[in-house]
């Protein structure tokens, strides 16, 4: 009997469907299946490869209606953010790297020093993978894994996705969008299925994973995935601080805290976790905080007037609800929300005064619609402050003092700092993403991303073979004073003293001759 997996709306508890879980020898026939793919769609050209993606993007485009209202029902976030989060972005994305990968993966000349004066010369080309296994989070379950899967397709790979089980049917709609599009039979395939299914599709040994998600999930698929040798990019977790100072404009700085801890319900990898504000803008910026805050509207994401929808599980809002007592408990203020609507997954959105880095909230990720603030009084503390975390993920400066902003930024250990801006920058598909420390390893967005999905091939090239090369055998005392010479006068890099060493190379070459 196979295993049925039920995914349900977590604003209102409405069934959206049901269906079969993928099992283990299903999920390696996929990826064979993928492979197989893989040997003619490798052959496609560039511009087959766009044509394609250009026809999905239409395909989202005439469905985005529909879709944006599946991705509000199935992950509980709002319709203005499906569209203004995930749609909107993902359409950039694939616009760009329809019409840019060519260009990002054209073969590379490369520069070799003085290697050239020997005739020599050197390009990379890039091969794609095979099969790239795609298990992304349920927090950005349709733009992150067809973001990827545009990305790897472009390369020249297949792809097979495992989307979260709380948002199956949005996984299965990426699948659909592709088909209708016209690409090839198992070019984009879909397993479906909790982490056992992500486990057996790490275990089917595609040729690449592309996981986000938590930093315990990400550790296992890093452990199993050694076993064959696969190599992983993480997109893990994060802790975003939020560096005010005083000559910031707060008005600005509340709005945007706001949006950055709040939007998905603070269910982002680089949602506004932590607020440091210098102290003596910080009860200004706090009072424009709360009173911001108080305006939003929390409902069902159908709803268009809707800023705040629900979490994704219980298990996501226990997380929050742990979090915020800590706080209490610990002495912070609750300044609004802290609790849970009834038996419901909503949760209020919460500021926090008096937060300090050793309270839970403020190192465990909450991954909930928290807004923490706790106060500096010097460059250097907020600095100090923002490091002081596993993660490295994403964080954001605000200032009036453009060089001080570029100073701290540049000395906060992050995978993306922003300056008078807040964490949108997932949404940039031309730029790459991903974190420092605990946040993950490798990136995905940008030319960084793209590599991620191809092998480089080193293609090197004799253009005078005639000589043999000076290195070769048999050695002699002859040979071994020209590799002084390499070592003393070639590898300075310097052609000024390279070429005295041009008689000693030309008698070696000589004799090499000689004893053919
Ligand atoms: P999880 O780590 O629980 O799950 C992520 C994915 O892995 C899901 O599809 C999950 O399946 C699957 N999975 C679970 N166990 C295994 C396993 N043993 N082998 C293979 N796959 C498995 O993360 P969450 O879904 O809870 O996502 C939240 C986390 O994601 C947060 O920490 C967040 O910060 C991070 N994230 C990071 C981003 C980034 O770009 N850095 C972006 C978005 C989120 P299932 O859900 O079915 O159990």
């Amino acid at each position: 009997m196979t295993d049925k997996l039920t995914s349900f709306d977590p604003a209102t508890g409405e069934e959206i469907g049901t269906l079969e879980v993928t099992g283990p020898a299903d999920v390696a026939a996929t990826v064979e299946r993928g492979r197989t793919a893989f040997a003619v769609w490798k052959t496609t050209s560039f511009a087959e490869r766009k044509r394609l993606v250009m026809a999905a993007r239409e395909v989202l485009l005439a469905e985005m209606e529909s879709v944006a209202n599946l991705i509000s029902r199935e992950s509980g976030k709002p319709v203005a953010e499906a569209l203004s989060m995930e749609i909107a972005p993902v359409l950039d994305l694939m616009q760009h790297f329809a019409r840019n990968a060519e260009k990002l993966l054209a073969p590379r000349k490369i520069s070799i020093g003085l290697y050239a004066l020997l005739g020599r010369s050197s390009k990379v080309v890039y091969h794609p993978l095979g099969v790239v296994g795609i298990i992304p989070a349920w927090n950005y379950p349709f733009s992150i894994p067809l973001g990827e899967a545009v990305m790897a397709l472009m390369a020249g790979n297949t792809v097979v996705i495992k989307p979260s089980e709380l948002t199956p049917f949005i996984g299965l709609k990426i699948v659909e969008i592709f088909e209708k599009a016209g690409f090839p039979k198992d070019t984009v395939q879909a397993v479906t299925g909790g982490g056992e299914t992500g486990a057996a599709l790490v275990e089917a040994a595609p040729d690449k994973i592309m996981f986000t998600g938590s930093v315990a999930t990400g550790r296992k698929i890093a452990a199993a995935a050694a076993k064959n040798l696969t190599s992983v990019v993480l997109e893990l977790g994060g802790k975003d601080p939020m560096v005010v100072f005083a000559d910031a404009d707060l008005p600005l700085a509340a709005k945007a805290a706001v949006w950055g801890a709040f939007c998905n319900a603070g269910q982002s990898c680089s949602s506004v976790e932590r607020l440091y504000v210098e102290a003596a803008a910080a009860e200004k910026l706090t009072k424009l905080i709360v009173d911001e805050t108080m305006t939003l509207r929390q409902g069902v994401g159908v709803d268009e007037e809707v800023s705040v929808g629900a979490m994704s599980s219980e298990r996501q809002i226990k997380i929050v609800e742990d979090h915020v007592e800590d706080f209490r408990r610990a002495g912070a203020k609750i300044e609004t929300g802290g609790r849970r609507k009834d038996e419901t997954l909503f949760y209020e959105p919460t500021v926090i005064t008096g937060a300090t880095n050793e309270m839970l909230g403020m190192s465990e990720e909450t991954f909930g619609p928290t807004l923490p603030i706790a106060t500096f009084e010097t460059e250097a503390e907020a600095t100090e402050l923002a490091n002081d975390s596993e993660f490295g993920l994403t964080a954001s400066v605000w200032s009036g003092d453009r060089r001080k902003a570029r100073r701290v930024a540049e000395r906060i250990e992050a995978g993306t700092v922003t300056i008078n801006e807040v964490l949108y920058t997932h949404g940039i598909g031309q730029t790459p993403w991903g974190g420092f420390k605990n946040s993950g390893r490798g990136r995905t967005h940008g030319a960084e991303g793209l590599m991620e999905l191809v092998q480089p091939q080193h293609i090197h090239e004799n253009l005078l073979p005639i000589l043999p090369d000076a290195w070769w055998m048999p050695y002699s005392a002859n040979a071994v004073k020209t590799f002084r010479g390499f070592a003393t006068k070639f590898a300075s890099g310097s052609i000024l003293k390279t070429a005295t060493l041009a008689p000693q190379l030309l008698k070696r070459i000589f004799e090499l001759r000689k004893k053919n």
